[in-house]
């Protein structure tokens, strides 16, 4: 009887890691490490053309009715190119997604992120940029700017990052969108009390991620 017993409990458990494996179930809170495998397994199913589109089910949008626990927060670009749930292959409930263009941060965004830090635990924060970024792009080519579309440039135009690289041209248009990122992160970390403490204590991850369009493959960038 025990040993029936043991069997059970066995294959349960096995049950429980093919669960865990396929992406389909995380109970318990997963470290700022285990966001980024997830987030990056899944670009690889992407950019390989094998995605598995996990998350979907009416299974899933039941057991969602009760509560959110996304393991990542991603902020990029509204870029119609870089939806995160495609890049990452993820589905719903996995991931609390901010998008501006240029993934430009006010204090709406940043409220955004620390609700998902402070209230649904989230251990890690990825800022994703991307090659070709349009709005990048309006800065470094000097575009006209009118209305609120000018916010976004200026945002970008008084960003320390960018405002240390001198060199302007397409040659180097990545080293801006790079730049933006760091700035991204930096501004996340330094904005906000509460994430900062939780970056301190090793609650909390906020990285970088660059995005090639021609792939879809996001490259990490530094971390805090
Ligand atoms: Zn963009």
């Amino acid at each position: 009887m025990k040993k029936m017993f043991l069997l059970a409990l066995t294959g349960w458990l096995i049950f429980c890691t093919l669960q865990t494996d396929a992406g389909k179930e995380i109970t318990s809170a997963p470290t700022a490490a285990a966001a980024v495998d997830r987030l990056l397994e899944g670009n690889k199913r992407y950019t390989q053309y094998e995605p598995i589109h996990p998350d979907e089910s009416r299974l899933r949008r039941k057991e969602l009715t009760k509560g959110q626990h996304p393991y990542a927060v991603v902020v990029t670009c509204s870029d119609s190119r870089v939806s995160p749930e495609l890049v990452f292959d993820q589905g719903l409930g996995d991931i609390f997604v901010i998008r501006t263009a240029g993934n430009i941060m006010g204090e709406i965004e940043l409220g955004s992120i620390e609700y998902a830090v402070e209230h649904l635990n989230v251990p890690l924060v990825m800022v994703v940029g991307h090659e070709g970024c349009g709005a990048i792009g309006a800065y470094v080519k000097g575009e006209h700017a009118s209305g609120y579309l000018k916010t976004i440039i200026d945002s970008i135009a008084a960003e320390s990052e960018i405002k240390a690289l001198k060199i302007k041209g397409d040659q180097v248009f990545d080293h801006f969108v790079k730049a933006n990122i760091q700035h991204g992160v930096r501004e996340i970390i330094q904005s906000s009390p509460v994430i900062r403490e939780r970056v301190a204590n090793g609650a909390l991850t906020v990285m970088g991620g660059y995005e090639r369009l021609v792939d879809g493959k996001v490259e990490p960038l530094q971390s805090n």
